[in-house]
């Protein structure tokens, strides 16, 4: 999408060559691994991002299902993680986070969270958890000037939506300190300074899978001190 090109035609291809892969190439992670990481056409190596991210994408199904087992939220799961795994792609790649994509899954969230909501949550809950995401960044996004992107905005909105404000909340803490941690780390390892820029999406996207399947048991956890 980034590239302005059709997710649908012309189908899968290399593109350096530009030639159609077949149906056995389009099996993730395995088809990468037969052709040693390169193009059979042209021999032009493939970005390792491609399998990393067909496991990832695959290991957060798995674990959706172990969590919510055979139940509509799985499939809510499965969606989440698909939409977690693109932004995380998109933002490595492009640094951006494409409008078209959010709207996609806000419309499939809004009607979905309608007929299954979140564990005990109301659907009101679900509409407020929009629009607290959305008001909070907007705000910072306003205060630090731009520090943070709109696309980061929106995402936070679609992400309330999804998840209801307690997750939300937890999914705000959770990707600050992933984000926070691995600055300190660049920093520690000197391959960055304190005004680098660092792609905030793929922690925004870690803290929302890890708050929306371990959340209630962390917040529980926190809890138990009191
Ligand atoms: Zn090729």
């Amino acid at each position: 999408m980034p590239k302005k090109q059709s997710i649908i035609y012309p189908p899968s291809h290399c593109p350096t060559c530009k030639r159609r892969l077949l149906p056995g190439e389009l099996i993730p992670v395995i088809s990468y691994l037969l052709a040693k990481g390169r193009c059979k056409g042209c021999k032009t190596a493939i970005s390792p991002l491609y399998p990393v991210m067909e496991g990832l994408t695959g290991l957060g199904f798995v674990l959706v299902y172990l969590r919510y087992d055979l139940t509509w939220e799985t499939l809510l799961g499965m969606l989440f993680v698909s939409l977690l795994s693109i932004i995380t792609v998109a933002d490595l790649t492009y640094r951006l986070i494409p409008n078209k994509v959010l709207l996609l899954f806000f419309l499939l969230f809004l009607v979905m969270r309608f007929f299954w909501p979140y564990g005990d949550a109301s659907y009101v809950a679900h509409l407020i958890g929009m629009a607290a995401g959305f008001l909070f960044f907007f705000l910072l996004a306003v205060i630090t000037r731009g520090g943070m992107g709109g696309g980061d905005t929106k995402l936070f909105a679609v992400i309330g939506m999804f998840l209801s404000p307690t997750l939300l909340f937890l999914t705000v803490f959770l990707s600050s300190a992933f984000g926070a941690l691995y600055g300190l780390f660049l920093l520690a390892i000197r391959r960055a300074t304190r005004k680098s820029m660092i792609p905030f999406g793929p922690f925004i996207a870690l803290g929302a899978v890890t708050a929306y399947l371990y959340g209630s048991a962390i917040v529980d956890w926190y809890l138990s001190f009191y």
